[in-house]
C-alpha cells in the first residue's frame, strides 16, 4: 500500500498532480484547488491508484466538470477526472458498452452510425457518460438510465463490481449510489433504429435558440419541478439579468447562470441563493438544485 505522496514519487506513469485548479476542469471556468488531481488513461490507472492506496482523504471522479461547482476554498481530497481516458465504446450484439469517459456527443455519433435509437437526445449535453450516469442526464423526454442494462462500478479500495439497473433507484436527475462508488462503464441496450438528421438539427437548433450555448454557465441550475419549469418561475420572479459580482442569471434561459466576468464560486452560490429565496417568497415553491456543489 502507497500514498498519493509515494505514488507520484515513484509511479511517474501516473498523472497525479499536486494542488490543481479545478477552474480549468469546470465548464464555469471557476474553483479553487484539488489537494490530489489524477488524470487517469485507462481503466487499469484508475484500479492501479485505488487499490494500492492506504491514504484516508475522499475520492471525487468527475468527467468534464459541466454540472459541478466547485467552491473557492477547492477540494480536500483525491479528484479522479476521466475526460482525456482512451477507453472506447464497444457494440456487442444488441449490447452498448460505454466507458465513462466517453463524451456524450461521441455516443450520439456511435449511435447514428450503428443505427441506434434514441441516442440523439444526447447530442447537446456537453459531459461524458459517467457523469450522465451520476445526474442520470436526460433531456427532450429521455433520460440516461431509461436505456441502462448494467453498470460496471469500482470503489475507493479499488474493487469493481457490475451491477443491474434494477440494484438502484433512479429518479429526475438523481441515481442512489454510494459516493465512494464510481462508474467504469454502462452496458446500455437502445432500439435498433435509424435516427433521422432532422430529430439532430432540430435538437441543435432548439438548444441554440434557447440555451446560452458558448457561455460559461453549467447548463441548467436547479431542477424543475413537478408542476414548474425552474426558468419560468426564476424569470416571473423577474430575476432575469440580475448579477453578483461576475455572475450574472441568463437573459437568454432564466434556469442558466454564466460567469461572465471573473465570477467566484461565491458568486454563484449567492446567486443560487438568492434565487432560492426570492422564489420561495414569491410562489411558496422550494427549488431544489441540479447543480452539484464540491468542497
Ligand atoms: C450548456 C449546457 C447544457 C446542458 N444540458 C443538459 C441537458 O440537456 N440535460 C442534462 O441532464 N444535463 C445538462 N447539462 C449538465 C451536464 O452536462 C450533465 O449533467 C452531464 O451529464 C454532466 O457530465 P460531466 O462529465 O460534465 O459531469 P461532472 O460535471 O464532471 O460531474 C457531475 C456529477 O457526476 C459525478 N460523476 C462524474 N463522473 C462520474 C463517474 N464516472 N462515476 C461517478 N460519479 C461521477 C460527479 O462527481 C458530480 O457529482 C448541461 C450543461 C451545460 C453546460
Amino acid at each position: 500500500m502507497h500514498s498519493l505522496e509515494d505514488m507520484i514519487l515513484h509511479r511517474k506513469h501516473l498523472k497525479i498532480l499536486k494542488n490543481e485548479s479545478m477552474s480549468k476542469h469546470t465548464s464555469w471556468r471557476i474553483g479553487g484547488n484539488a489537494d490530489y488531481f489524477f488524470q487517469p488513461k485507462n481503466f487499469d490507472e484508475i484500479q492501479e491508484v485505488l487499490s494500492n492506496l492506504n491514504d484516508k482523504i475522499p475520492i471525487y471522479m468527475v468527467g468534464l466538470g459541466s454540472n459541478i461547482l466547485v467552491k473557492d476554498t477547492g477540494i480536500r481530497g483525491l479528484v479522479i477526472c476521466t475526460k482525456d481516458m482512451k477507453e472506447k465504446i464497444k457494440l456487442i450484439n444488441n449490447k452498448v458498452f460505454v466507458p465513462c469517459s466517453i463524451k456524450c456527443g461521441e455516443l450520439t455519433r456511435f449511435g447514428i452510425d450503428n443505427k441506434l435509437s434514441p441516442t440523439v437526445f444526447f447530442s447537446g449535453i456537453p459531459g461524458t457518460i459517467g457523469g450522465a450516469l451520476a445526474m442520470n442526464a436526460g433531456a427532450f423526454g429521455f433520460e440516461t438510465w431509461d436505456y441502462v442494462e448494467s453498470v460496471k462500478l469500482i470503489n475507493s479500495s479499488g474493487q469493481i463490481e457490475i451491477r443491474s439497473r434494477e440494484q438502484f433507484e433512479i429518479g429526475y436527475r438523481k441515481v442512489s449510489f454510494s459516493d465512494q462508488e464510481f462508474f467504469l462503464e454502462a452496458c446500455f441496450i437502445f432500439k435498433n433504429q435509424a435516427h433521422s438528421k432532422d430529430e439532430l438539427r432540430k435538437i441543435v437548433s432548439v438548444r441554440k435558440e434557447k440555451q446560452p450555448i458558448g457561455e460559461k454557465n453549467c447548463g441548467s441550475v436547479f431542477k424543475n419541478t413537478k408542476d414548474y419549469f425552474a426558468g419560468e418561475l426564476i424569470e416571473k420572479a423577474g430575476l432575469k439579468g440580475m448579477r453578483i459580482g461576475g455572475a450574472e442569471i441568463s437573459n437568454k434561459h432564466a434556469n442558466f447562470i454564466n460567469n461572465i466576468e471573473g465570477a467566484s464560486s461565491g458568486d454563484i452560490e449567492e446567486l443560487i441563493n438568492k434565487v432560492i429565496t426570492e422564489v420561495e417568497a414569491k410562489f411558496k415553491v422550494q427549488l431544489e438544485k441540479e447543480v452539484r456543489i464540491l468542497g
